[in-house]
């Protein structure tokens, strides 16, 4: 008996089920795609990828990193990442990769929550939790619910991912600068996604899944992040009705993380106290400076999950 390979069965198998049950979507090309795993790949390997047609599991360097079949958000993660190339193709980089990202973390994060059967407020919102190793000082590669919280250690340094359009960083649009930091500007989406389900409650697979799921369909190569804001208003409303607590949930989520949905005039005044609430904050070159030296630090260790867009278009 293979305790990878059981797991990696397991994660693909509910990653599978998930999407059936959840979304009445059929694999995760919507047309019953099978789902095959590669473990143990390489030797020492510190990631795990979606190449195209199926995912490749390394074990870790058992320094840092522990197997990577331990954690179903990042099989979850990496399998979504497929459905988003089969679905909106959103390109990977810049903003419409940093929403390619994010969409890989929301799927993730619900494909696990789903299994668990736990509510948004039990959930960990936690990306890849399982898979550091007990040496190092880190609860995940990314925290959805606290972006910039995941981990601070003299390793790795302090999460650098932001959870509001103030603190975007920006990055070159190359693999060096993360493709103009899809893993890190991922933070903004993914606190809007978190902010709407605890707003909603409940289990967050429901509505925030079934708006975030739709408005991926609608969205296209190029969507930035104001245009999936707008998409995810628009469409709570033609699944929950205008104004619907849902629908609500969705347009104070994005303000609280400095988008104003286009139109909207009522949230105006309250997205602009926000901001002058903010405007105190330091500038960004510092910042800027200390993230550069991170991902240099990180090379292809965290921000090594690129690889895994990157196998998948060299198909
Ligand atoms: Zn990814």
């Amino acid at each position: 008996m293979d305790v990878s390979a059981n797991r990696a069965f397991d994660g693909l198998g509910a990653t599978r089920d998930f999407y059936k049950a959840v979304f009445n979507r059929d694999s995760i090309d919507g047309r019953g795609m099978r789902l095959t795993a590669f473990v143990h790949y390489d030797k020492r390997y510190n990631n795990a990828f979606w190449d195209g047609h199926q995912m490749v599991f390394g074990d870790g360097d058992g320094k840092m990193f522990s197997d990577f079949t331990g954690s179903v958000d990042v099989i979850g993660h990496e399998l979504a990442h497929g459905v988003t190339e089969n679905t909106a193709g959103l390109e990977y980089h810049n903003q419409s990769g940093a929403l390619n990202e994010s969409m890989s973390d929301v799927f993730g994060s619900l494909v696990k929550q789903w299994s668990l059967k736990q509510s948004a407020d039990e959930a960990d919102w936690l990306i890849g939790p399982e898979i550091f190793t007990p040496g190092i000082d880190a609860d995940a590669l990314r925290s959805m619910k606290a972006p910039g919280h995941a981990y601070d250690n003299d390793l790795f340094g302090k999460d650098p991912q932001p959870d509001n359009m103030e603190n975007y960083i920006k990055l070159p649009d190359n693999e060096m600068g993360d493709f103009g930091g899809v893993h890190f500007n991922s933070g903004i989406p993914n606190k809007a996604f978190y902010l709407t389900a605890v707003r909603v409650g409940g289990f967050a697979w429901e509505a925030p899944g079934l708006i975030w799921y739709e408005s991926l369909k609608a969205s296209h190569a190029e969507t930035q992040f104001q245009e999936f804001a707008n998409t995810t208003y628009r469409k709570a409303a033609e699944l929950f009705g205008d104004d619907s607590a849902e629908q609500l949930a969705v347009l104070a989520a994005w303000q609280d993380v400095g988008i104003q949905i286009s139109g909207i005039l009522a949230g105006v005044a309250r997205a602009r106290s926000l901001a002058a609430d903010r405007s105190g904050g330091t500038g960004g070159e510092n910042g800027l400076a200390t993230v550069s030296q991170q991902i240099g630090a990180l090379a292809a260790q965290v921000t090594g999950l690129a690889k895994d867009v990157t196998a998948l278009k060299s198909k």
